[in-house]
């Protein structure tokens, strides 16, 4: 057998094995710059630096999540190929059998790391975000000279030694005139099975650190009604998509806050912070595995690992208390369309059950379109929404 498999069987695994979800945010440290940004730090911040988990402490964390059944990680960041132990903690999750998705910008894929991801496949498809089809577009938003080309380089490595990947983008006004051209050039990309998808109702800062950040992402939002036009570029293709989603996953949730896919996975900060997923932050729900680890003397914090699972899924049981938000979101048919939750109710008023007006309007924009809304209506008015949606 390979040593990046490891059969176990039912009786090897913990009873109750059952870690759905591993997501692992390497650095906050970024080689870019993004205007857009709810996350990076500089990538020569030394604060950051020396305050990331250390090699053995995700190790540990990657080992207990093993043993909770734990199928797939997400390395994400910041940019996770700033970290110098990459290929270490890469090779470690895949010697666990864990499959290995990498969110990165493909600046620092080397001839070496490409190499490695050839002979030993991370099995999940690498997915990097294009910030623009030339050096001034790119650059006008990773705000680094030099960063367009590496980019390049990275991709083309990758092409080379065959290490599936796809592209996604995010549309901003530097390369807003590109669209037609990104999606030609992904086209010609052998894994890209669709179109690619685009960051364009850009997050706050879910760390809430710095306003006047947010008013330059605030700033940089696509607005409704051109968010709608971009989505509904292939009006049929738009339409049949919206309807067989609407089928199944739209209708009011009530109070209930968390109607997502929280309690079955775990996003682990870039210093050991165990979150429901990465974009809440709020300090209540967060679970510190360093300081857990201290306490029991031991490194890797897996026994922990299995208490946030735990806490976790008890915010299934969370309801909203906002009265806004039972007035609107709770008896809101387009749940299920509408990005608010609690993440980015968290990120935008500091509360896990407040609309967001952004979001909200971009969700109505959607369902005028659809044809689903009246011109003055709102959702949460409407009753016979089934019937429209079908
Ligand atoms: S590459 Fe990603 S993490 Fe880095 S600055 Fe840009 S958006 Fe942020
Ligand atoms: S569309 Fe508005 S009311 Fe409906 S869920 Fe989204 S934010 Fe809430």
């Amino acid at each position: 057998m390979s040593d990046f498999v490891r059969r176990t069987t039912r009786l090897e695994r913990p009873i109750g094995s059952r870690l759905g979800r591993l997501d692992i945010e390497l650095t906050e440290r970024c080689d870019n710059d993004c205007i857009h940004c709810c996350i990076n730090l500089p990538a020569g911040d030394r604060e950051a630096r020396a305050r990331e988990l250390t090699t053995a402490q995700v190790e540990g964390i990657l080992d207990q999540a093993a043993e909770l059944g734990c199928l797939q990680v997400r390395y994400t960041g910041g940019e996770p190929l700033l970290r110098p132990d990459f290929e270490e903690l890469y090779l470690h999750a895949r010697r666990l059998g864990i499959k290995v998705l990498i969110f990165t910008n493909a600046r620092r894929i080397t001839p070496e790391l490409a190499d490695l991801l050839a002979r030993v496949p991370p099995l999940v498809t690498a997915e990097v975000t294009v910030y623009g089809m030339h050096a001034e577009s790119y650059e006008a938003v990773s705000r680094v000279p030099g960063s367009y080309s590496q980019f390049r380089r990275g991709v083309d490595l990758l092409l080379d030694r065959g290490v599936p990947f796809v592209v996604k983008g995010a549309l901003l006004p530097a390369n807003r005139g590109e669209v037609e051209e990104f999606e030609a050039w992904a086209a010609t990309i052998p894994w890209m099975d669709k179109p690619p998808s685009y960051a364009m109702t850009f997050d706050l800062r879910n760390r809430r650190d710095d306003e006047r950040k947010n008013e330059l992402i605030r700033s940089l939002r696509l607005p409704p009604d051109e968010a709608v036009a971009m989505l509904t570029r292939r009006p049929e293709e738009y339409r049949r998509e919206m309807t067989e989603f609407a089928g199944r996953f739209m209708g009011p949730q009530g109070d209930v806050l968390f109607a997502c896919g929280a309690g079955h996975g775990v996003s682990v900060d870039a210093y050991g912070r165990a979150q429901p997923c990465m974009g809440v932050r709020a300090p209540e729900l967060t679970v510190d595995l360093i300081r857990a680890c201290a306490a029991g003397g031991a490194d890797g914090g897996g026994a922990t690992l299995a208490a946030a699972l735990e806490a976790f899924a008890a915010l299934r049981e969370l309801r909203a208390t906002n009265p806004e938000y039972l007035r609107r979101c709770a008896r809101c048919f387009l749940k299920g369309l509408c990005e608010q939750c609690p993440a980015k109710s968290w990120a935008e008023h500091g509360r896990l059950d407040t609309p967001v007006e952004y979001l909200c309007a971009v969700a109505h924009a959607q369902a005028r379109w659809l044809g689903w809304l009246g011109a003055d209506e709102y959702a949460w008015e409407v009753v016979d929404w089934r019937a429209r949606v079908t």
